[in-house]
């Protein structure tokens, strides 16, 4: 492939192959048919990272702030996430996800996530114990709330065939293409690549873990900070798979920022557990021993890490006990589901989350969005971004169609 010259223009560049990136590309040329739009990946493949790396659920909205943009953009990104797998013939299965209180202490949590879920449109049903029991035998549990919609879905497949509609409607797609920085100069920025220079009238960034390495590349200081969180993953044997039959999941717990482990189905038939949330030593952390001198020189340097880890060490502790010590991964899983025995899990390959954190040492909760001179940076678009993806993609689309005529 011969690199562009500096003389490339497009109307659009969209930076990040993930499923965020080429969801916006689409929103664009949709929204825009003719479009001259080209989209930069590093990668040699699409979806190589959280696209490719995640637990595979289609979420209903229920745990999100009513009015916030996670709440509305889930919505309807998971109808149209459905819709799309059904006309692409891609797997998608609407198998239901169940939350669990463990004892008569959580209700009350409960109680209000049923409250939420209602709030922002969610269809969701309340579960005895003997309900519980009997659409889930194997998992223990007080009480439990009934999600129909939630669903699976393979994003690393969706990412693919995104990109393949993409090449048909004519986008300039551009893999193992590395963007390294960011000029604007009057009506059009300069994005220069490892491959050359290209001339945009807008850019679109959606990096993913390098979100805010974009920002700065284009001259601007980030709202946030990435910081990479490991999800490990235990998959249950094939032989074991049939003690689950929906998504479970326990009740959020106030004292740890994410959801917590759940039992996961997916669309190849396999059930896993998992992911944790340990803290990774490179934005590329999917093992325990990869670890970057910049990302800890860069961990080691944020105030707004030390102020987290102060909030959350004790739950961080026990969640890097769990990541060093299978023992205790699998007391956490028998929780849900006593039956399980350490040999019924294997470890399985982990995913590296990234999460947008304030100086003040507040992880972004929300989508976040970044506008600088001629670019839309997308700052933030942690789970569920990947079931949001296509209502995001027109979010930005909106945006960045409005700057140009
Ligand atoms: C463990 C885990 C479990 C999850 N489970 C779920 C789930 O069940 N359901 C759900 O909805 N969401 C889930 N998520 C979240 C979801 O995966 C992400 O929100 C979503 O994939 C984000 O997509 P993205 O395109 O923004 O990022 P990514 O998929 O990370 O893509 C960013 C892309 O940008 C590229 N890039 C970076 N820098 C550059 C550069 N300088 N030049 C060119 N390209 C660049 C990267 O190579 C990458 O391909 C999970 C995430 C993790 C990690």
């Amino acid at each position: 492939m011969t690199p562009p010259s500096v003389a490339d223009t497009v109307d659009v560049a969209v930076v990040g192959g993930g499923i965020v990136g080429l969801a916006a590309a689409r929103a664009l040329l949709r929204a825009r048919p003719g479009l001259r739009l080209c989209l930069l990946e590093r990668e040699q493949g699409w979806g190589r990272h959280q696209t490719g790396h995640n637990s595979g659920v289609i979420h209903s909205g229920l745990y999100y702030a009513p009015g916030s943009l996670k709440a509305r953009l889930t919505r309807e990104g998971l109808r149209e996430m459905y819709a799309f797998c059904a006309e692409q013939g891609l797997p998608a299965e609407r198998c239901g996800k169940v939350v669990v209180a463990s004892d008569a202490s959580e209700l009350p949590r409960l109680e209000a996530l049923y409250e939420r879920g209602r709030a922002n449109g969610v269809r969701v049903e309340r579960l005895t114990r003997a309900q519980l029991r009997a659409r889930e035998p194997h998992i223990a549990g007080a009480a439990a709330l009934l999600v129909p919609e939630t669903g699976i879905t393979d994003y690393g497949a969706v990412a693919e065939r995104i990109a393949a509609l993409l090449a048909e409607d004519g986008a300039d797609l551009r893999l193992g293409t590395t963007v390294q920085g960011i000029e604007t100069h009057g009506e059009a920025a300069l994005v220069a690549t490892d491959r050359g220079t290209l001339r945009a009238r807008q850019v679109v960034t959606a990096a993913g873990l390098h979100s805010d390495l974009l920002v700065r590349a284009s001259g601007a200081a980030p709202k946030a900070a990435i910081v990479p969180f490991r999800g490990e993953y235990f998959h249950l044997r094939p032989e074991r798979t049939d003690l689950v039959r929906h998504l479970v999941y326990p009740v959020p717990d106030p004292a740890f920022p994410f959801l917590g482990v759940h039992l996961t189905r997916s669309v190849d038939g396999g059930v896993h557990a998992g992911p944790s949330a340990v803290l990774a030593l490179s934005r590329h952390g999917y093992r325990r021993r990869d670890v970057s001198a910049r990302t800890l020189r860069e961990l080691a340097a944020s105030r707004g890490l030390r102020l987290l880890a102060r909030r959350y060490w004790r739950a961080g502790l026990a969640e890097m006990a769990r990541s060093a010590a299978k023992p205790l991964f699998v007391r956490g899983v028998r929780r849900l589901l006593p039956e399980v025995r350490g040999r019924d899990l294997v470890r399985a390959e982990a995913g590296v989350r990234a999460q947008a954190l304030t100086p003040d040492g507040a992880l972004v909760d929300d989508f976040l969005f970044q506008r600088e001179g001629r670019c839309l940076h997308v700052v933030n678009a942690p789970s569920p971004a990947a079931t949001a993806s296509f209502a995001i993609g027109r979010a930005i689309a909106e945006r960045a169609l409005s700057e140009i005529a």
